[in-house]
């Protein structure tokens, strides 16, 4: 039969985790990271590298060295999104 005792042991039980020194395991803490220039354009390389956006008059532009168009939204959520996740998947390399 469950008791206040038998609750109260449990709850101490379940607590002891968050007791331990989290501090002196190193976190890997993207806070401290330098702000890194973060993607927020498509690049000419990178349109090469994930190929272009149909409709896009940015990649059209630059596949045909027009110059610099500006690319769609849905372009650049696609392209910065593929780098940002090379990107991540590079620094857990390390
Ligand atoms: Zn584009």
């Amino acid at each position: 039969m469950p008791t206040d005792v038998d609750a109260e042991r449990g709850r101490l039980a379940a607590g002891e985790p968050e007791a331990a020194p989290a501090a002196a395991v190193p976190m890997p803490s993207r806070a401290e990271a330098p702000p890194a220039p973060k993607a927020s354009y498509v690049r000419k390389a990178d349109i090469l590298k994930y190929g272009m956006t149909a409709g896009c008059p940015g990649c059209t532009a630059s596949a045909r060295g027009a110059g610099t168009q500006a690319h769609t939204l849905v372009c650049r959520e696609r392209i910065i999104g593929s780098v940002e996740r090379d990107e991540e998947a590079r620094v857990r390399l390390f």
